[in-house]
């Protein structure tokens, strides 16, 4: 072999080799991660604050398409936040915070459940006092405790939908926020054959657009007009009382909490639990769940 082409076929195969060892060094930046990480929801206006995992968001697309995609999917960058009182009126029937004013019932409803330092003490006072209620279920923990959903729906409770991890519903894209509440109902479905149609989103925080979606596949979302406040500093019995006798009436829909965040107690709320009962009682009010109050289906 000539010297000359001895020297270059020794180039081309050191090139080779420098270019497979760059190839191999080159951090996966262009790879989309679907990896979950832990972090804290803030507490903010309302609702229990539960450690969640957030998606991590892959990194943005450069190509014209897939980016026209990502912003059609995506919520507006000024996400128009609506009022409760407003959505109401603009989606009777589709987005709920209370019942028919004129009859003497109320229900009962606790979120973030399951949870097994709280929601069977829970269900065991309900027991003892024959009072049906409504129970928000999140995905991951149905996933972790099924045992307690199918303790739910055995006692004559009603299981609704709050999301598969406590995500913040307006941060969400369209496809997200879909895949928060199909997931869910899911899970729930495989452990107790029930395919719940009542939503609760995670501190009720929604968009316009998620209830329309609702709405148009056969949901209901409910929020609340009495807060126990329960998710808020540990309160007592008392104060859990008091937050609830400050905007209780007829058709009210109480929230509570059947399951907390790390570091999060509700004895308050177990305590307060059977004084509310026998209070609400000596009122002359029913006590009932959602679909009963709302005259809604629970399940498809
Ligand atoms: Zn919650």
């Amino acid at each position: 072999m000539p010297k000359q082409t001895t020297k270059y076929l020794r180039r081309l195969l050191s090139l080779m080799v420098i270019c497979a060892v760059v190839t191999t060094l080159l951090p996966a930046s262009s790879i989309h991660s679907n990896e979950t990480i832990d972090v804290f929801v803030p507490q903010q206006t309302n609702d229990t604050t539960v450690k969640k995992k957030a998606k991590k968001q892959p990194s943005p697309n450069r190509s014209g398409k897939q980016n026209e995609n990502r912003k059609k999917n995506q919520p507006p960058k000024r996400a128009v936040k609506v009022s409760w009182v407003k959505l109401q009126q603009q989606y009777p029937g589709a987005f709920m915070m209370s019942g028919s004013r004129s009859q003497k019932k109320v229900a009962l409803t606790f979120d973030d459940v399951p949870d097994p330092r709280y929601t069977p003490a829970v269900l065991d006072i309900l027991a003892k006092h024959h009072i049906r209620a409504t129970f928000f279920v999140v995905g991951d923990r149905a996933s972790k405790h099924p045992a307690l959903v199918r303790r739910i729906k055995n006692e004559g409770h009603i299981i609704g939908n709050h999301s598969y991890n406590h995500a913040i519903f307006s941060k969400l894209t369209n496809a997200q926020f879909q895949k928060q509440i199909l997931q869910t109902n899911r899970v729930i479905k495989n452990i107790s054959g029930l395919s719940p149609r009542l939503i609760r989103p995670p501190y009720g925080d929604l968009l316009p657009q998620q209830v329309v979606w609702g709405k148009q596949n056969g949901y209901t979302i409910v929020n609340w007009d009495v807060d126990s406040e329960d998710w808020k500093k540990n309160p007592s019995s008392d104060v859990v009382m008091s937050n609830i006798n400050r905007t209780l009436q007829p058709g009210s829909i109480i929230l509570q909490h059947a399951g907390g965040g790390v570091g999060q107690s509700l004895s308050g709320t177990i305590e307060a639990l059977p004084i509310l009962i026998e209070e609400l009682q000596e009122k002359g009010y029913e006590l009932v769940t959602l679909p009963e109050l709302l005259g809604k289906r629970a399940y498809r």
